[in-house]
Order: C-alpha cells, then structure tokens, then sequence
C-alpha cells in the first residue's frame, strides 16, 4: 500500500492562526499545475513498488483550483500512475468555494471524500481568527456536498479560540453532529511563532485559552461525540464506524507515501524527503526537469520516537513487539520501563504487549510522548 498527497498552496486570505505554507498569489497556479505533475512523472518511479491506494490533496486551499485545472491534475495523475486500486481520494475544501457544480465535478472524477475546513459555527468566533466564511456557509456547503452524492466528510473544528465559552463550544460539537458528518477532526487552539495570533498575544490583543477551559473543551468533545457514535481513533479524530481516514492512517502505520508540491514530504518507509517551501523555486526546477527535494536520513532512535509518537496517538495503540521487530529487545525493554510509571497511574493501558493512552493520559499525552522517547 502507498498514498499520494498533493500539496496546493495557496489560500485567498490567511488566517491568524496559520502557519502552512501558502500564498494568495494565485497568477501561478496553471504553471503550478503543470510543476506538479512533472515532478509526479520524475519521481513515479519511488512508488511503483507498493498499489497506490490513497490520493490526497491538500493545502492551503486546493478548492480554489478551478474545475478545469483540478481535472487536468486529476487526468495527468492518471497517466502517471496506476490509480486503479485507490480507495480513497480526497479533497480539502473551503466553505467558501463550494458549490453543487463543484462538487459534481469533483465527483466525476472520482473524488469520494471532502474535507472542510470549517474551525467554528459561531460568526464571531470565525470573525477573531480572519476566516473568510460564515456559519451559514459551511452548513450549506456541507448539505451541498451531501446532496451531490459525496456522503463521506469531514470537518475541521477548533478549540480554545479567543473569547470561546465551553457553551459555545458545545454549540458547535451539536451543530457538527447535526450535519450527519463522517468524520471530525478537533485540535485545541495553538499559538506559532511567525503567525498573526501569536503577535496579537504578545500585543496583549488575544488572551489564550487556559488549560482548565482546554481539557473542558476536550472532555465534553470526546463525551458528545462517543454518544453519536463516533470512534475516537486518534487524539483529534474521530470517526463513524468505517469513516477513519485512510490516508492520514498510513501516517501513523508508516505506510510509504510520495509527496508532490511545494512544501510537501516524504516518506519511503525509512526516510523523509522534503520539497522546499517556495511556489517559485518549485517551479523553476520542474520547469528545467529536476526535482529539488533535500533527503533526511533518520537515525534509528528518530524513527523508533517518531513511531512511539504517532503510534501512541491512535486508540490501536502501540505494539511492543514492533517496537521490537522495528528496533531489537532492548527497545521495547526500555520502552515498558519508562512506560511503567504511567502504567501505574492509570495514564496508560498495557493490554497484552500494546500501550494505550487512558483518557487521563491523552490530557497529558505530549508529557508522556516526551518521556517514553528514546534519550
Ligand atoms: S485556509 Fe487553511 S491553509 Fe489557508 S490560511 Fe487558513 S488555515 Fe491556513
């Protein structure tokens, strides 16, 4: 198994928060389109070994392609691979540019899955981190994606935003549930270095939320959702039965995948290869028919933390015998060490050879990440 993820970056306007790489100088995005499937046709050797079965394309805002240049990508990827055995392909989409045109279009061309940006229902709250939809936008835009046959979304919600109450957050927990969406994906507010949001803090402008007000948050997300039968099968998603992600599944099972774009990675089972952060360099080198990705050789321990990381997150848990197969005995020996103080305080579950996270232990899941790390 393999996955593809295109990278689109560009965005209308940027949101406070945000610190991806995107631009809103959509001139380029025809020769972008262009870039990215040479650079797929340079590189489809580096998975031609596993069957393709996921295809993701995210961003930025890959939603403001318009219909001609998405289905130009869509048929030169096509050409390029062998698409036959994908499961799952998706789509990031913004509320704002979503119409029932659209996404029929989407649709024909084999789109199955939509992932929506929404953040918040309340239009005060999505006022404060600049996004550039109304509530009323990404109800509609959910029911129009619905009704041109495309059951399977997503949405993106966050937590924690400035001036957020927890009723308000419970407001927007029912009004995702009422929509009859697959799929949730939840984070809690965070404040990066270089972001607007992180300057207005510092200005004194926006007040963060407190840790107390954050784990409310959390708890009443996870108890509401468990009702409506989502599967709480990573720290911050959430799925109905047989909606998980597959593509971001392969993540956390390492699963190799080829990443085509600006700014986009990765990954071929042992190491990461990234592309740079800029529209003009990445064009310029398809545009000359190289590719311009700098290789990260990890370590062993790099790999070992990163698989405990992302391993741990998920409700699979992890395994302590691939710990073992993956780096030798003495690995997952140390590993149940350190794990065993957790253990014993109800942080962590050891069932057989896998760890979980408790409940207690997802609250402070970036402490015991960091512990159970190799050094
Ligand atoms: S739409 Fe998404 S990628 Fe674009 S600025 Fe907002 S959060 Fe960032």
């Amino acid at each position: 198994m393999a996955g593809i993820y295109i990278h689109i970056p560009y965005c209308k306007s940027k949101c406070i928060y945000c610190d991806f790489y995107s631009t809103p100088q959509v001139a380029t995005m025809e020769q972008y389109v262009h870039s990215l499937l040479g650079e797929a046709n340079l590189r489809q050797e580096e998975i031609a070994h596993s069957p393709i079965t996921t295809l993701y394309m995210g961003g930025g805002t890959p939603s403001v392609l318009a219909v001609e240049l998405v289905t130009e990508l869509v048929n030169g990827l096509h050409e390029v691979f062998d698409l036959s055995r994908l499961e799952e392909f998706t789509i990031e989409v913004n509320p704002d540019d979503v119409s029932s045109k659209y996404i029929t279009a989407l649709r024909e061309l084999g789109i199955n899955r939509v992932s929506m940006g929404v953040q918040s229902f309340n239009d005060n709250e999505l006022r404060a981190i600049n996004r550039r939809h109304t509530s009323r936008q990404a109800i509609d835009a959910v029911r129009a994606i619905q009704d041109a046959g495309i059951g399977n979304v997503s949405i993106d919600l966050i937590y924690g935003l400035p001036g957020q109450s927890l009723d308000s957050w419970k407001n927007n927990v029912e009004q995702a549930i009422s929509l009859n969406v697959r799929h949730i994906s939840a984070y809690c507010l965070s404040y990066e270095r270089g972001t607007r949001l992180w300057v207005m803090r510092e200005q004194g402008k926006v007040q963060e939320a407190s840790d107390e007000l954050c784990v409310a948050m959390h708890n009443t997300l996870v108890s509401k959702l468990r009702q409506a039968g989502f599967e709480h099968y990573e720290i911050s998603n959430f799925a109905k039965p047989g909606y998980r992600s597959r593509h971001n599944s392969s993540y956390w099972n390492f699963t190799p995948y080829l990443g085509l774009g600006a700014a986009a990675h990765s990954f071929d089972g042992t190491n990461r290869r990234f592309n740079p952060s800029s529209i003009k360099q990445y064009i310029k080198a398809l545009s000359e028919n190289r590719t311009v990705f700098t290789i990260e050789e990890l370590e062993w321990w790099e790999r070992h933390d990163e698989e405990v990381m992302v391993r741990l997150r998920t409700s699979d848990g992890l395994d302590t015998t691939v710990i073992a197969k993956h780096y030798g005995n003495n690995a997952s020996d140390t590993l149940l060490r350190k794990a065993q103080p957790f253990i014993n305080q109800g942080l962590l579950n050891l069932n057989g050879t896998t760890l979980t996270l408790t409940p207690a232990g997802v609250m402070m899941s970036d402490h015991i990440i960091r512990t159970l790390m190799w050094d």
